[in-house]
């Protein structure tokens, strides 16, 4: 096997696909706009490229960008009881351990990168990578190390995981006390549904090899 790869030139290892899954190499073949190409051995989606992929993304991000900025900036909750309320936002939630002593205060700093610093990182990546392909135009200089930086965060963008730690923590605290939803918190379910359209619709591949042409 590995005098067989060794025999291969660059231009042969460009042309060649590992399942994301079980490794299988495969030999890059065009697929038309709507079709998949699926793994041989274990069926793992190999190539899935749709018709103005790279606007609907470009679009999808700008769209949830704005979301971000909503999301920061408008009340998130509101909890009242015993005639008396408070608000907070996901700054707030996000600052509730930065007064804390000891260990908890770098909670502050983690939770704002995990749910507002990289998200936002890896939509601007996106655009910036994506937006002039989108528009038919060249790629920005460095759009590859924006794109890949982009596909490395995913992991790392957690918005979604706070929504569902707020919805955990409100089931247990709705006994004890009226709570409201503020326009963030709408935002913020907007945003994670946006970022999720965005995954479904990107077909990392495909991208590679428009930004690997250009
Ligand atoms: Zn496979």
């Amino acid at each position: 096997m590995s005098s067989a790869v060794s025999d291969l030139g660059a231009q042969d290892l460009k042309d060649l696909i590992a399942c994301p899954h079980c490794d299988c190499l495969h030999r890059w073949q065009t697929v038309p706009l709507g079709a998949t190409a699926r793994c041989s051995r274990c069926h793992a989606v190999l190539l899935r490229p749709r018709r103005g992929a790279i606007a609907t993304i470009v679009s999808l991000a700008s769209a949830a960008l704005v979301l971000m900025v909503a999301a920061v900036s408008f009340p998130f909750l509101q909890v009242a009881a015993s005639g008396l309320s408070s608000r907070a936002s996901v700054i707030d939630a996000v600052m509730a351990f930065a007064n804390a002593s000891g260990l908890m205060a770098p909670l502050s700093l983690i939770v704002g990168a995990l749910i507002i610093v990289l998200p936002v990182a890896r939509l601007v990546s996106l655009i910036y990578a994506l937006g002039p392909v989108a528009a038919g135009r060249a790629p920005r200089p460095h759009a590859a190390l924006a794109f890949r930086a982009a596909m490395r965060l995913r992991p790392w963008a957690m918005a979604e995981i706070f929504i569902i730690g707020v919805a955990v923590a409100l089931v247990k605290v709705s006994d004890l006390a009226a709570v409201g939803f503020g326009p963030a918190f709408w935002a913020f379910i907007g945003l994670v549904l946006l970022v999720a359209a965005n995954d479904v619709v990107t077909c990392e591949r495909s991208i590679w090899r428009v930004l690997d042409k250009s």
